[in-house]
């Protein structure tokens, strides 16, 4: 729709970043537009209410800017996955792949409960393989996956169909 193209409008393509033959997707000229970053926030805040969250997971470090007034947007807790070593408390870990070498998220024990319906929010979904350790992280923390809400997919890596054994019956939307 019209919402949707006037969003993916203020993404920039940027060739060849952050290494040759990547074509990247940078959401900055959104965030600068307060018209649109308001307009996504409100998107991505009725995808966690439709979905029934009670909490909003930001993945370092894009999905923090995005999931952060989302949550306030919901009325929900915002909970940080962030980078291994960098939360002070007791912590739950989760490693995965990158294209070379392996990286670590994690989140704080406490901060979900079997209570939680959690909603994962990021900017771009592209091989799938964050949303997939967030997914496993909250899974593992005892909340359940209300849904994955991303501003852009990139199609054409397969990222959906990677995480469709790991989702089970949870959403992915995309704008
Ligand atoms: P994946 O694990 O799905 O391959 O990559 C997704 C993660 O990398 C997301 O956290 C996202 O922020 C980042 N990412 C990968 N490609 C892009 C891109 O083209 N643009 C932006 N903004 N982020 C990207």
């Amino acid at each position: 729709g019209a919402v949707r193209d006037m969003l993916l409008g203020r993404i920039r393509d940027v060739a060849d970043y952050p290494v040759p033959g990547v074509m990247f997707k940078d959401i900055t000229p959104l965030l600068a537009d307060p018209e649109a970053f308001t307009v996504l926030t409100d998107s991505l805040a009725a995808i966690c209410s439709r979905r029934g969250a009670t909490k909003v997971v930001g993945l370092e470090a894009r999905g923090f800017i995005l999931a952060a007034p989302v949550a306030v947007r919901a009325g929900l807790g915002f909970i940080p996955v962030r980078k291994a070593g960098k939360l002070p408390g007791a912590t739950l870990a989760q490693s995965y792949e990158l294209e070379y070498g392996t990286a670590e998220m994690e989140v704080h024990a406490e901060d979900l409960t079997s209570e939680d319906r959690v909603v994962i929010v990021d900017d771009v979904l592209a091989t799938g393989g964050t949303a997939e350790a967030a997914l496993q992280l909250v899974r593992r923390a005892g909340a359940q996956v209300a849904g994955i809400a991303v501003l852009m997919e990139l199609g054409f890596l397969g990222g959906r169909d990677k995480l469709k054994p790991t989702l089970r019956d949870a959403p992915l939307d995309a704008l």
